[in-house]
Order: structure tokens, then C-alpha cells, then sequence
């Protein structure tokens, strides 16, 4: 198999059909063995039986895969990525805004030598709530990881399978792929695709999504680059805290010089300062509890997902 295309599908219903055909026609004259994987996320519409259909229609290339409930975006793609076989998989949404027709040109950068193609919506065709956020995340995660994309949050992204192993996705990770692809040494490019306006449906996310996305910048900053050395993250804190402790008290050192009042005698010095390292810890108790929480999801090795049935797929899958 030499491209899967996987599609992770929340209530796409009036979508569907359009994309398959979309898909065809991007992938067709290349003449190559492909898979479209369509991932059913619980959706409550009718998606499920369009993908039947589909399925029906077209054996040889569409298979599909109904998980149990909602598991969201991330754990859809997982489990796409899970049941794909090609050697390159692309990752695309199901609501048209992704372009099927940028697959080609982002297959021939993975021919050039690529491992990791990622598209970027330049002119993002969503409304100011989701952009600017974005905008304001991708500079963060673009600054904190070292890998400068400038639209992490794209889906429509190509890899080379084997950049696609030796992590687990769930939350909002599956926009850090390249972050850990790239720690394991692929080379990253990323080019300007198409992005429609969604033509069916409602989108699912909103701004608190950005928030997620953050924690997730955590953890993978963590996971990546601190997990052998905690010291630099617990280190730099307890720096931010020393030099918080040191303007209080050049504050009080002014105050005493200035206006003769009394430093020690200031229930100031002794507020402040227990206030400040309060603070501190309870941001590093807070740090702690959640790489805890994640640490231990981590370590419990079960999927993110469940699946119901499988269609399409040959019996070993
Ligand atoms: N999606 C999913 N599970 C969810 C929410 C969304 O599989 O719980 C899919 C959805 O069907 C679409 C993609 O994830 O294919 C992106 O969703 P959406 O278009 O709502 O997000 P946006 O484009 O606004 O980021
Ligand atoms: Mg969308």
C-alpha cells in the first residue's frame, strides 16, 4: 500500500460523498495503491450509514472504521492511523475545508525527501473567535518546541509512516505530531494549502480548545525534552521565585531609603514574599498533579479509543 488517507468523522453526513469523490479525483491519476480510512467518531447523524455506503461502492479503497462513542478529533485520527497500512499517511478533515486537491503536491515533497509535509492555512477561511487564538498559540508552540510551523492546528498534513511511531495521541495532540517526529529526526516542511469554509454542518470546537491545546504544549514539551531532566523546568521556576522575592525586597529597600520607612517591621515583607512562594508552589503542585495525570494515562497503555466494527479491512486488521 503506498498512501492511506485518513479522515477522523463527527456528524459529516452531507459531507461525505463529496469527499470521497473529491479524494478520487485527487489521488486517482496517480496511480498508486491507496486507502481512504474514514474514521467514525459517534457521530449521531447519518455519517455512519453514508460510510456503509461509500464502503459499498467502493471496496477496493474505502474502509472504515466505527468507534464506539465520541472519543474527539485525536483519538479518531489514532485510530486511523492504527488501522492504515500505506507507507505514506496523509491526515485530513472530513468537512471539505481541506482541500483533497493539495494531496498530490504534498506527496511529491514527501518523493523529494520530506517526512513530514505539513499545509498551512494561509487564508483560513474560519471566523476571527477561532483565528486569532490560533494565531496567538501557533507563535507559542512555535517558540516553546523549536519546530517553526506557522499552523500547527492544520490537519492536512503528510507523513512518512515511520515518523509515525513511539507516541500516543489523545487531547488535542495529534497537532504536535511534527513535534515529535521532529525529535526523532524527520525533516519538516510546510506548505501553503487551500482551506474552504465549511459548506455542510456546524464546526465542534470553539475557543476553549485553544486552552487544551496549551496543556497538551506541556506535555509534549516535557515529554520530549525534559523527561530525563526535570531540573531545568523545577529550576527555572525556583529562579522566577528567587527574582520575585528580590523586587519585594528592593521595593521595601527603596521604601526604607526613600521615606525611612521600616523593612523588617513592614507586614509587607512578610506577605509578599510568602504570597509569591505560594504562588510558586501551588503552580509547580499544579504542574506536577497534571504531568501525573498524564504520566499515569501514559503508562496504563490502553487505547484512546474503542472501535465497534471495521469495514473493508483485510481479516488480519
Ligand atoms: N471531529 C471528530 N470528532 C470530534 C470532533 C470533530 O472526528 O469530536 C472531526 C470532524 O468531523 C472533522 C474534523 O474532526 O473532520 C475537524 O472538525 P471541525 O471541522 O469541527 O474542526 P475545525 O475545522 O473547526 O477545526
Ligand atoms: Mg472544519
Amino acid at each position: 500500500m503506498d498512501l492511506s488517507i485518513v479522515v477522523p468523522v463527527y456528524n459529516e453526513e452531507e459531507n461525505l460523498p463529496l469527499l470521497y469523490q473529491a479524494v478520487v479525483a485527487a489521488v486517482v491519476p496517480l496511480n498508486l495503491e491507496w486507502e481512504l480510512i474514514l474514521v467514525d467518531d459517534g457521530s449521531r447523524d447519518s455519517s455512519p450509514q453514508v460510510l456503509q455506503t461509500l464502503a459499498e461502492q467502493d471496496p477496493q479503497h474505502v474502509r472504515v472504521v466505527l468507534l464506539r462513542r465520541n472519543f474527539g478529533q485525536t483519538a479518531a485520527i489514532a485510530a486511523g492511523i492504527d488501522h492504515s497500512s500505506g507507507e505514506i499517511v496523509v491526515l485530513m478533515d472530513a468537512d471539505l475545508q481541506n482541500d483533497p486537491a493539495d494531496i498530490p503536491m504534498m506527496l511529491e515533497k514527501i518523493h523529494e525527501g520530506y517526512d513530514v509535509v505539513s499545509g498551512w492555512r494561509k487564508n483560513r477561511q474560519d471566523d476571527l473567535t477561532r483565528t486569532l487564538p490560533s494565531r496567538l498559540a501557533n507563535g507559542l508552540i512555535s517558540r516553546v518546541t523549536g519546530v517553526h510551523l506557522h499552523d500547527y492546528g492544520c490537519t492536512l498534513k503528510a507523513y512518512r509512516r515511520e515518523v509515525l511511531t513511539g507516541f500516543r495521541l489523545y487531547g488535542e495532540m495529534h497537532r504536535f505530531i511534527p513535534v515529535y517526529a521532529h525529535s526523532v529526526g524527520a525533516r519538516i516542511l510546510e506548505v501553503e494549502v487551500h482551506h474552504h469554509p465549511r459548506r455542510f454542518g456546524k464546526a465542534k470546537y470553539g475557543l476553549e480548545r485553544t486552552a487544551k491545546v496549551i496543556l497538551d504544549l506541556f506535555t509534549v514539551k516535557f515529554l520530549s525534552s525534559y523527561s530525563n531532566k526535570p531540573i531545568y523546568l523545577f529550576g527555572g521556576v525556583g529562579i522566577i521565585l528567587i527574582g520575585m522575592a528580590f523586587l519585594v525586597l528592593f521595593y521595601l529597600f527603596v521604601r526604607r531609603v526613600f521615606f525611612g520607612i521600616s523593612v523588617l517591621g513592614s507586614p509587607l515583607f512578610q506577605m509578599s514574599t510568602m504570597v509569591a512562594i505560594f504562588g510558586f508552589q501551588s503552580i509547580l503542585m499544579g504542574l506536577i498533579a497534571e504531568l501525573l495525570v498524564r504520566t499515569y494515562h501514559e503508562s496504563q497503555g490502553k487505547p484512546t479509543y474503542t472501535v465497534r466494527t471495521t469495514i473493508n479491512f483485510p481479516p488480519e486488521v
